[in-house]
């Protein structure tokens, strides 16, 4: 049965003209279903009995709870949702001190192929639904705890612009959670149409998975590169106004000996120059069948130091929940065995 959460006031109100009820119940509903968060009809007293009933008849409400669970050491907890046609995603939840924030997925597995990340290898299961990445949100026990979203899990989600727009549509708007967009941020490896669509329909931070400024480097471990620069993405980001109080950001995971050198730095302070932006320095998990090698917390720091000095605010994001396979790049489903 067709579910309600993840659809816009517009098609609720669409929804309920066409059962015969009156226009106000789609924002009734819309309030039940993002403001108070109903989990069922019945929940739903300011809408006439008859109105439930029809509702229940042909809808379902769209909430379901994650299947499994795993809490790390350092608090990050990791859940398995089912979605569509008997796949499945992962989502992490991370507290911090004074933020909370859930990592969610897009698609079931991913296309992009990245040479260094587990979900890649997945292969690709499918998109999400607005529904399953609101309900990823809503379904975690921790729900109301969450000051941030990312958009960083399973599926690059400018491959699936259409479920991403949607769902940050029902976050932010008034009818919906009310966030502001400034508390979302969406990742991308650099799918340059859709990419030009996204910041220009949305005001979410931009995170820009780059990870080599080199592209005949940065096509070995992504593929995308052969299909869109990430010169041509830096490019047109510079088109767009990140000075003000929307951020761009760049993901640049190290491996050892790869990625890390003097060369590397340089190149990268000169493709990111006259760009108001920060970089994100992430430590690589490497496992024993990897054959990416873990970067030196010297060389990470060094490379920091460079670019930092160079005018490029630049950090070292701490990982978490490596041990429950939830930090970045690691999402393949363990849950589900
Ligand atoms: Fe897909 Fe992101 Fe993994 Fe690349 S890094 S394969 S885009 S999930």
């Amino acid at each position: 049965m067709e579910a309600l959460l993840g659809k816009s006031l517009d098609e609720l109100t669409q929804i309920v003209q066409d059962l015969g009820l009156p226009k106000f119940t789609g924002k009734q509903l819309a309030q039940w279903l993002y403001v108070k968060r109903a989990t069922s009809f019945d929940q739903m007293t300011n809408i006439s009995l008859k109105g439930r009933q029809l509702l229940e008849q042909n809808y379902c409400v769209g909430r379901t709870e994650p299947i499994a669970e795993a809490i790390s050491t350092d608090g990050t907890k990791k859940y398995l949702f089912a979605v569509g046609d008997n796949q499945f995603v992962e989502t992490v939840y991370i507290p911090d001190d004074d933020r909370a924030t859930i990592c969610v997925s897009t698609q079931a597995g991913c296309k992009m192929g990245c040479k260094f990340c587990m979900t890649g290898t997945l292969g690709f299961h499918g998109q999400l639904t607005a529904t399953d990445i609101v309900n990823q949100i809503f379904s975690i026990p921790d729900s109301l705890s969450l000051t941030n979203v990312v958009y960083m899990g399973e599926g690059e989600p400018l491959d699936n612009l259409t479920g991403v727009l949607k769902s940050i549509e029902i976050l932010t708007a008034d009818y919906g959670c009310g966030w502001s967009p400034h508390r979302i941020t969406v990742s991308s490896v650099g799918i340059l149409p859709e990419l030009q669509q996204f910041i220009e329909q949305s005001e979410c931070h931009l995170a820009i998975s780059l990870h080599n400024p080199i592209g005949i480097e940065r096509q070995e471990i992504m593929p995308i590169e052969k299909r869109y620069s990430i010169q041509s993405v830096i490019d047109t980001i510079k088109h767009y106004d990140f000075s003000h109080q929307r951020r761009v950001s760049f993901e640049y995971i190290m491996f050892a000996g790869l990625n890390d050198t003097q060369r590397h730095a340089t190149k990268l302070k000169n493709l990111l120059s006259g760009l108001h932006c920060r970089v994100n320095l992430i430590r690589y998990h490497s496992s024993p069948d990897s054959p990416f090698k873990t970067c030196s917390q010297e060389k990470m720091e060094s490379f920091r130091d460079y670019l930092s000095a160079n005018g490029i605010t630049t950090t070292i994001r701490r990982s978490r929940g490596e041990d429950i396979q939830a930090a970045c790049g690691m999402l393949v489903n363990s849950l589900k065995n």
